[in-house]
């Protein structure tokens, strides 16, 4: 057996991917910033059915960042998600410092797209720079790993729909695939920033799930605007949880739905505060496009 490589040089890197380029080899590439939990995994096991070669990067990427304490409290255990990896059969982790992704004096490299809607709404206004931020760190990481697919959580959709617009703007040759969340027993999306709540916490975050799953159960009932004002009372009862946004959305644009019967998928999303944490998640309401 071929054990998983580390490597956390970009040169490095390069001459095992070109190796296995000329070896004809299918990649596969699941970027992450690491604390990893099921969520994660899942990308990792379905990147490994569909490849002959698996790359895991773990990042905590500094220019996704808008918030510095964010940053700073980031999860990192780098030891721990190496340990689950292995087992799933990853090929690679790659792992660089920030100096490694973002050497002084070099040129930042940020594709230029015009993302429309998708860099208008939700978490675009709330977290400016944010997908500048992920694009910037995607595109590099596309053109260290030069992989064949590149698989991404649906958790985090309106990333999905940004990386998929950059890769077809840019004529990258990555098939984007995204993948259903993975949430706990209780409802709540799998998420690194979990970690940071308190058991209590990850109870009353469940309550945002809930909030989701009665829009998405309810929808032919009900009014949108109903709907709206449910899901906000139910997060927010008890006073311990305060919503961000709630957007009932054209799962394409990701603009608000304004006509509910002219729209052929729609999801509900929300971002929620929780002490000093953000959360975010969303669910499917409807897709005639499957
Ligand atoms: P992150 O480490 O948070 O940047 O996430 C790395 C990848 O894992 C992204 O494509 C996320 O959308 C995905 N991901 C994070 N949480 C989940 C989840 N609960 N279910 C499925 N995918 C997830």
């Amino acid at each position: 057996m071929v054990l998983m490589q580390v490597i956390d040089n970009k040169r490095v890197l390069s001459s095992v991917i070109t190796d296995w380029k000329e070896a004809g080899l299918k990649i596969g590439f699941v970027p992450t910033m690491g604390a990893l939990h099921e969520g994660h995994l899942a990308l990792v096991r379905k990147a490994r059915t569909e490849n002959d070669r698996v790359i895991v990067s773990i990042f905590v990427n500094p220019t996704q960042f808008n918030n510095p304490d964010d940053l700073k409290n980031y999860p990192r255990t780098l030891d721990s998600d190496l340990k689950k990896i292995e087992p799933i059969g990853a090929d690679l982790v790659f792992a660089p410092s920030v100096g490694e992704m973002y050497p002084p004096g070099e040129d930042p490299e940020v594709p230029e797209i015009n993302l429309g809607s998708l860099d208008q709404v939700m978490e675009a206004s709330h977290r400016p720079g944010h997908f500048k931020g992920v694009m910037q760190v995607v595109y590099k990481l596309f053109k260290m790993v030069r992989p064949d697919s590149a698989y991404f959580g649906e958790k985090d959709f309106q990333q999905l729909a940004v990386i998929r617009e950059m890769t077809k703007q840019i004529n990258l040759p990555v098939a984007i695939i995204g993948c259903p969340t993975v949430r706990e027993s209780n409802g709540l999306a799998m998420s690194s920033r979990n970690a940071l709540l308190s058991v209590e916490q990850r109870i009353e975050a469940a309550k945002i799930s809930r909030a989701l799953f009665y829009v998405r159960d309810n929808w032919i009932t009900s009014s949108p605007d109903e709907l709206f004002q449910h899901a906000i009372a139910g997060i927010e009862k008890n006073g311990i949880m305060k919503v961000e946004y709630i957007s009932i959305a054209d799962a394409q644009t990701l603009e608000p739905v304004i006509n509910r019967n002219g729209t052929n998928s729609i999801r509900v999303f929300a971002a929620v505060r929780l002490g000093s944490v953000r959360l975010i998640d969303n669910v499917e309401i409807l897709n005639n496009n499957a």
